[in-house]
């Protein structure tokens, strides 16, 4: 049997691919590098030992994602990770972002209803709590408000998946609800390196110690939180692609169903405390200043990951220092040789 994983060439795809190589799966990778490189897969191949099946196919191709399908009858269950992720992007192309999450989600539903093939793992976001009374987030709230079109191709998303599983219970979907994954694969071959100037905090932090950008900019000093800057719930990549493997591992024990999960640690860091223990683990500097706080940016968010933990078995085991040695070591192996 197989799992295709779309997206499986991106951050979090090639991460959770290398995972389950490990266990022995057998992989098919479809994704159409709009935003990774041919070269990951190779990667991949160099830390495992084993094989996959790459396609680069845009999921919004139904004939070639068919295709995919037709040659492969064994695939039992998907990961479906492609998407485009970038907020600041998102607000100004909409219509690009709402194109490709949710019309390439509905291509890639219809193709496995068509090949009775209902099993499915969706990568979600924190971003679908949007701005609650309380920051810890927990599966039995309601979705929020989101603030910007890739948050709201999520929670579309996610509702699709609802009505999909409700009009047809033998569907087998787990949306998993991600915080923010930072960190790198031990052997630092794949990581996160993203065109161009960065929006995310880790790879901007990394760039600067890097010395390809100056200095960081921190947004906001004047947060209720210890340091008065704002605070995340920081997972290791690993962490989280071994998530992926307990919720499939869940669903293979079950016959249907619809299962939410957050992925976090439970445990917020602020900017400050990110950006200090990345200077001290690897005794680098990284220039910052205080500046403005980001337009729509909440205080502290956090997961309570204590669903994943009763029912899927599965807990962060990395702290924040490993996430940030692993974050450095990735950009010491592919841009300092
Ligand atoms: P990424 O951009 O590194 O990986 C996404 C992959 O999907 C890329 O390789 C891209 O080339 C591919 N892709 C995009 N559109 C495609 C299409 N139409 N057809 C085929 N392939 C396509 O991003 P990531 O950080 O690995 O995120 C993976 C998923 O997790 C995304 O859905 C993202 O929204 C979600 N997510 C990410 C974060 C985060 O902070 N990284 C947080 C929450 C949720
Ligand atoms: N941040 C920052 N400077 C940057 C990028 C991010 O101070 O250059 C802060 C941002 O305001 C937020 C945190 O770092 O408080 C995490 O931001 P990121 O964009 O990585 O993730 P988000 O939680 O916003 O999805």
């Amino acid at each position: 049997m197989s799992i295709l994983v779309t997206g499986g060439a991106g951050y979090i795809g090639s991460h959770t691919v290398v995972e389950l190589l490990n266990i022995d799966e057998n992989v098919i990778i479809v994704d159409n590098l709009i935003n990774s490189q041919i070269e990951t897969i190779d990667k991949i191949k160099e830390i495992t030992g084993k094989d996959i099946k790459f396609y680069q196919v845009d999921i919004l191709d139904r004939e070639n994602l068919e295709r995919v399908f037709e040659e492969n009858t064994d695939i039992e269950s998907v990961i479906h990770f492609a998407g485009l992720k970038a907020v600041g992007e998102s607000v100004e192309k909409p219509l690009e972002y709402y194109k490709n999450n949710l019309i390439g989600t509905l291509t890639l539903l219809e193709t496995m209803r068509k090949y009775n093939c209902k099993k499915i793992i969706f990568s979600s976001s924190a971003t679908v709590y949007g701005e609650q009374a309380t920051s810890q987030y927990v599966e039995t709230m309601k979705r929020g408000e989101t603030t910007n079109p890739y948050g709201t191709t999520k929670a579309m998303i996610e509702k699709m998946l609802e009505d999909i599983y409700y009009a047809d219970n033998s569907w087998n979907i787990s949306i998993l609800r991600y915080f923010n994954p930072i960190g790198a694969h031990e052997s630092g071959l794949i990581g996160e390196d993203p065109k161009g100037i960065p929006n995310n905090l880790m790879p901007f932090i990394m760039k600067v110690a890097n010395k390809e950008i100056d200095h960081l900019n921190i947004f906001g000093k004047d947060y209720a939180t210890k340091d008065g800057t704002a605070a995340r719930d920081y997972i290791h990549v690993v962490d989280l692609a071994k998530g992926h493997l307990k919720a499939l591992e869940k669903l293979n024990n079950e016959k249907s169903g619809l299962f939410i999960y957050n992925l976090g640690t439970g445990n917020p860091y602020t900017v400050q405390e990110i950006v200090d223990t990345f200077k001290k683990v690897n005794n680098i500097d990284v220039p910052y200043e205080y500046t403005e706080r980001r337009a729509g940016d909440l205080t502290i968010m956090y997961a309570d990951p204590t669903k994943a933990r009763e029912e899927l078995g599965w807990a962060a085991e990395k702290n924040i220092e490993d996430m940030c040695k692993d974050s450095w070591n990735f950009v010491k192996i592919t841009k300092q040789k």
